[in-house]
């Protein structure tokens, strides 16, 4: 796995310091509300970051499963956005938190806000660990934000290339390489 990294962009040590800071913030929004919260992660690229992010807060919340699947490899273009699991868990009437990876294109936070949102809830805001400032619209709305990182396929810390390096500890980039001829 390690020698298919090109190089490091973010160490663990990086990534876990920010999101203590991201979960100090988000703490802040949601201390004293009245009605309960509800955190709807992004399956599957957004598993790692949703662990180290929800035992950092300390508020009584629900975890409401919804997986899509969009990309193909590292194709991170056009595909429609596919419903693995629908969501699973309560909404109406309570705060959300949207939790992913990545704002690239946008398409898919979009589509998540636009379907939490027909669900009544008191509110919805969003946490991504990463965008690529290049590719995300300036219209779209994105609470909290981890890293802003260049236009480059990243792998690590629950994000995959062909459901590979999930458990790669840091954020790295591919070796140009592995995207060419995939991986077993
Ligand atoms: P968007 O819909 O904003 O274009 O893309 C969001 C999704 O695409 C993310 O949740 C993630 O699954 C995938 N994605 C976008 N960029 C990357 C990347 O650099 N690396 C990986 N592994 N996935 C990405
Ligand atoms: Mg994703």
């Amino acid at each position: 796995m390690e020698r298919d990294i090109d190089r490091i962009l973010l160490s663990r040590e990086q990534i876990h310091e920010r999101v203590r800071a991201m979960a100090r913030d988000i703490a802040k929004v949601y201390e004293g509300s009245d009605a309960g919260l509800t955190i709807v992660p992004v399956l599957s690229g957004s598993i790692i970051f949703l662990a180290d992010l929800i035992r950092e807060l300390p508020l009584k919340m629900k975890i409401a499963l919804l997986q899509l699947s969009s990309y193909r490899g590292a194709t991170t273009e056009g595909a429609e956005i596919r419903t693995v699991l629908d969501l699973v868990g309560d909404v109406a009437g309570r705060h959300v938190l949207i939790v992913d990876d990545i704002l690239d294109s946008g398409r898919t936070i979009r589509h998540v806000q636009k379907r939490i949102w027909a669900k009544g809830p008191a509110s919805v805001r969003t946490a991504v660990l990463l965008r690529k400032p290049d590719r995300a619209p300036p219209d779209i709305r994105v609470e909290h934000i981890g890293f802003d990182i260049e236009d480059a396929f990243v792998v690590g810390y629950g994000l995959d290339y062909d459901d590979h390096y999930r458990n790669y500890p840091h954020i790295g980039v591919l070796k140009p390489e592995v995207l060419l001829v995939g991986q077993d």
